[in-house]
This record gives C-alpha cells, structure tokens and sequence, in this order.
C-alpha cells in the first residue's frame, strides 16, 4: 500500500468517526468505501480562496474531500476569525487550520507570523511536519518545531535564520519568548491545540502567559478534544467572538452511552464481573475480553454463577456464530462474552450494557466495542474494567470519546439487591400485562387458583406472594453477608503497594478487623519478601482464598499477617513449617 493510500483510509476511518454514528461505522466498510472512492472531477477543496499551489498540493497527497471539520472551519478561519473547534485527533484537525494559516502568511515578514502550542513533543513534530507537507508549494516557508529535551542553541539559531511559523510545547516557547530568542511582535496567529490535553498536563499558566504576551490584534484558535470549564473560561478571556465548530453527530451518539469504570486488582475481576452483572444487567449483555482463552474462562465462570451464557471468539466457526448472535437478539441468551475481532460489526438492539473486562488494545476498539450498546436510539451503559495500574489509559479513552468516563464502586450487596428487585418488578409487570397465547390453558390456571385459595382460604395478597415465591425459587432473592471483601481487597491493595514505606518505619499496626486474627511469620524485608510472597505461599497452604487473607505489614525481621478467626490446629501446624524466601514462617499468634 502506498503512503497516500494508507493516508486515505486512515482517514476514511477518521472521517467516518466523527460524522457519522460513530462507533460501530468507524469499521463499517460502506462507509468506508463511499469515503475512499467517490470519484470528485473537481477538487471538493476549490471554493474556500485556496491558492492554485495549495490545491495541487493536496491533490497530490491524495485529500479530495474536506472533513466535516475541515469545511466548517475554512471559511472562518480565511476570513480571520477566531474559532473553537471540539475535535478528537483523526478528524483533520490540524490542516482545518494549517492550511487557511498557511495561506493568510504574509511573504517577507522577518519575524514568525504563526504560533502554534501542543501539548507534547511528539505532537509538536507531527504538525511541524504537516505543515511542512502542506507547504510543499512554497519551499522557501520555514517551520521550525521546538520543544524541550533538545538543543536550545540550534533553535535559537534557526530562529535568528527566520522562520514562519512555530509548532512547540508550552514550556520550551515561554522561554524561549522570555530570553527574548523568539520574537512574537509579528505574530498574527495563535493556535492552542489539544488544549484539554494541555490543561491536564499543567500547562494552562504558561499557555495563559505566552497569551499574555502577544500583540493585541492576533487571530486564535482554540481545539479541544473535551471543553472542561477551565478551557470555555480560557476561551472567553482570550478569543474574540469565535466561530464555534463542534462535530455535532460524534457528540450526541456519545452522550447516549454512559461509560463508567471500576478499578479492581486482577485477582478479584471475576467477583466484581459476577457484582456488576447481578447489579446492573437485565438486557443483553456483551462482555468484552481480551483473548479466547479468557472468553471461555469467563464464561464458564458465569456459567458455574447461574448465568445463560454464549461466546464468541475467532474459534467459532462463522454458521454458529450467527446463530449465537441470533440467541442473544431473541434473549434467548443474556449475555455474550466476545473478542473484538469476533463481535465486529455486531448489531443488537437489545444491548443495554457493554462490559469491558479487559482494556481494548487500543482507544478505537473502546469506541467500538462501547458502540455494541446505545443501539437504535436506546441507551446504554459501558462500565470499564481497569487494574490499578491501568488507570493512566482511562484519560486517552476519554479523549476517543469526547465523554468523561465517570469511576464507580464494585457494587455492595445493596446496589445488587435493588438491582435484583428491579428485575423483578420488571418481570412482574410485565408478566401482567401480557396474555397467556392459549386461552384455554389461562382458564385453567385461573380455576386453579381459585381452588387452592378455597381450600387454604388465602386472600389475593397471599395468593400472589405464593406465586411470586415459586417464580423466584428457593434461593433468597436478596444477599447478605461478605460484602467486606470489596474494602478488605480495597484496603489490602493500598496496603501491599505502600507496604514498604509503612513498615520500614514500623508504625504501631491497626488493630485487625473483627473477624481477623493477626499472626506473627518471621520473614521481613532482610529476607526480601514481598506481600505477594506470603499471600502466595498461605493461600496455596490453606486453601485459603488470597481474598480472605487481610492486611499484611512487613518489618525488617518479620512480618504480621491478618487471617480469618478460627484456623483449625492443622493448618497451623502446616503453616509453622512452611518455606517462604527459603525461611520457615514460624507462624504465631501476634499479641
Ligand atoms: P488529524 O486529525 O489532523 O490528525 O488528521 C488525520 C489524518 O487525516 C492525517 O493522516 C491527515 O493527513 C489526514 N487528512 C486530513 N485531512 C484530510 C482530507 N481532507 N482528506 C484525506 N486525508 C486527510
């Protein structure tokens, strides 16, 4: 595939992102035709004021349609208007403004004209090199990249050179405008891109101070990915009247969607799958994993919960899985566990929840996969599973979707409860508004009812719990009990990665939880044991599961471990003997 190939259909996907229902058709190959191969005689950029080398620049490089970004920000941008443009990458962002700037550049000017902020290096040299490529058709305009971690002496020197427009970091222009090295007195515009990004960064000061610093009649624009208050409020102190560009359809599809995400160590997804299903599922339901081998692991795990389950991965031949998609339309599964390659396209109205088990490989599976949901004007629900550590890759997703991605518990027994009362209200009416097909077979229900209260003399009240009882079965409709695991596994997760820092001070413990009993092993940090070490080698003694053993505090010469009450004498006497880090646990009863 050429360059230029390539470049059309990353945009065709881009394109299709942003204008149209965005997720499920950023894959949808229809879309993606008609983008890459309309046939346009003439050139869908003629009309804007675009310079004869401009156009045949762009016909080189293959654009032949403007982006839905790109044609509402032309016009106002030639004109000179300030603009705010809400706008993921891969909309085109960058030449909706490189190139009305580049062809509102003054020729012969000494100083730069244009100025161009983001947020991180890398982004700094991806727009210096487009606007390097979409001035192919004036070779002696200079764009020069700066940003920090690099030479300063050979930017000071290619801005005493001359260069027109300046792409760099916060940061590296601020000093560079303060020891005086680059000079904005002729500058007409500035462009703030990924501004969000930038606010997030910490970079808002130093962005609100090169702005500061600028002559008073200059043309800025603004894009942002999300419009946080601190960046509507940047907005309005600095740009005048803008033009406001938003990709309207991208928006209104996301909002639709509610995402959500629960942070939970790896050992304890599958508990908090089984909470969030019991909590929150009702419709149909797609859990999405990683790997096949995941898939079925899941999936026989819901299946040993009580759950009507059916997979989906690149293992089931293609005639099954239609019939397994068809399962899930009709309800006669509920939930489907798949992997992305495997639910491609998948198109059920009935999904009221996308479960993310595990973290897409990347933000345009995310889209795609929370796109399952939300289906033909519903809405929907997509809760995101992330480990401590993959908590930083949330933001990225944020940034895909243009929608915060809210942080939510793993679901007590109380919201689990409500959640299973919920259903049952919905069965319930349900069942009551709708007519048994056979009406014979209603009459006879109808005089078997009549009978059994005549013969118990019940009332219609107790003849409907009757009812409603053997409905629900013989297992308690509501749970109690061992709600404590989600703080315990909470608590013992900060526990184990601030463990080091506590103990190495041996601060006084807390005392252990009611149910614990705190022991005494003597391996310590001399022995380099770690809290893993000790859940690792006492949960494969015991039988204990690693979510019933408490807190664990290491000290230098040993270590104290919080264990259910009750240990029978046996397993004790098997822990005293055993080896961690080559060294006998020693175990005993801690005053
Ligand atoms: P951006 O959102 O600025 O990161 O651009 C995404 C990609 O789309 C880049 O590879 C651009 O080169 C490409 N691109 C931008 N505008 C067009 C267009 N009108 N036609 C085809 N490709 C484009």
């Amino acid at each position: 595939m050429t360059e230029q190939q390539q470049q059309r259909d990353d945009f065709a996907c881009a394109v299709d992102l942003s204008a149209s229902s965005l997720p499920e058709s950023s894959l949808n190959s229809e879309v993606f035709t008609t983008t890459i191969s309309s046939p346009e005689p003439e050139s869908g950029f003629a009309g804007f004021g675009f310079s004869e080398a401009l156009l045949r620049t762009l016909e080189v490089k293959g654009y032949s349609e403007p982006s839905p970004i790109q044609k509402a920000a032309f016009p106002e941008l030639m004109l000179g208007r300030d603009l705010v443009g809400q706008a993921q990458t891969g909309t085109g962002k960058t030449a909706a403004f490189a190139l009305p700037l580049l062809e509102r550049l003054e020729s012969g000017q000494k100083t730069p004209q244009a100025l161009v902020l983001a947020p991180t290096r890398e982004l700094a040299m991806q727009v210096a090199e487009s606007f390097k490529a979409y001035s192919a058709g004036h070779p002696h305009l200079k764009v020069l990249a700066v940003y920090g971690g690099t030479d300063f002496r050979s930017q000071i020197s290619a801005l005493r050179r001359g260069v027109d427009v300046v792409v760099g970091t916060p940061g590296r222009v601020m000093d560079h405008m303060r020891q005086g090295t680059l000079d904005t007195s002729g500058l007409r515009t500035l462009v703030l891109d990924e501004a969000d990004e930038m606010l997030r960064m910490g970079f808002i000061d130093d962005v609100e101070w090169i702005l500061d610093q600028l002559p008073e009649k200059r043309q800025v624009v603004l894009f942002s990915a999300t419009m946080p208050p601190e960046i509507r409020r940047l907005s309005k102190r600095y740009l005048k009247d803008p033009a406001e560009v938003t990709i309207r359809t991208k928006d209104q599809e996301g909002k639709r969607i509610r995402q959500r995400s629960i942070t939970v160590p790896m050992p304890h997804k599958l508990e908090a799958l089984q909470r969030v299903l019991d909590a929150c599922g009702g419709e149909g339901v797609i859990i999405f994993a990683r790997t096949k081998a995941i898939t079925l692991n899941v999936a026989e795990n819901l299946e040993a919960g009580g759950h009507q389950v059916a997979v989906l991965n690149g293992d089931v031949p293609q005639n099954q899985r239609e019939r397994t998609v068809e399962r899930l339309r009709s309800g006669s599964v509920d939930i489907l566990v798949a992997t992305d390659v495997a639910a491609r396209g998948l198109d059920v109205e009935r999904i009221g929840l996308v479960i993310n088990y595990d973290m897409p490989f990347d933000s345009e599976a995310y889209v795609h996969r929370i796109g399952r949901t939300g289906r033909a004007g519903r809405t929907g629900e997509a809760v995101l599973f992330v480990t401590p550590r993959e908590r930083r890759f949330i933001r990225n997703l944020e940034r895909a979707t243009g929608q915060p991605i809210e942080s939510m518990e793993v679901p007590g027994n109380t919201a689990i409860n409500q959640g299973r009362l919920d259903r049952l209200r919905k069965r319930l009416s349900e069942a009551a508004q709708t007519q048994r097909p056979d009406a014979d077979e209603a009459a006879l229900l109808q005089e078997l009812m009549q009978r059994v209260a005549t013969e118990l003399e019940l009332s219609p009240e107790q003849l409907a719990m009757a009812a409603l009882s053997l409905a629900i079965g013989n297992d308690a409709l509501l749970r109690k009990g061992d709600d404590d695991w989600i703080k315990n596994t909470r608590r013992n997760d900060r526990d184990r990665n601030s463990g080091d820092r506590h103990e190495r001070r041996e601060r006084p413990a807390r005392a252990p939880e009611e149910n614990m009993q705190r022991y005494r092993v003597e391996v310590g940090h001399r022995d380099r044991v770690k809290p893993g070490n000790l859940v690792g080698a006492i949960a494969g003694e015991t039988g204990l599961q690693g979510r019933m053993i408490g807190r664990i505090q290491i000290f230098d010469n040993y270590s104290l471990v919080d264990l259910p009450k009750g240990m029978p004498e046996e397993v004790f006497n098997s822990l005293r003997s055993l080896k961690v880090m080559s060294r006998e646990l020693q175990i005993s009863k801690a005053s």
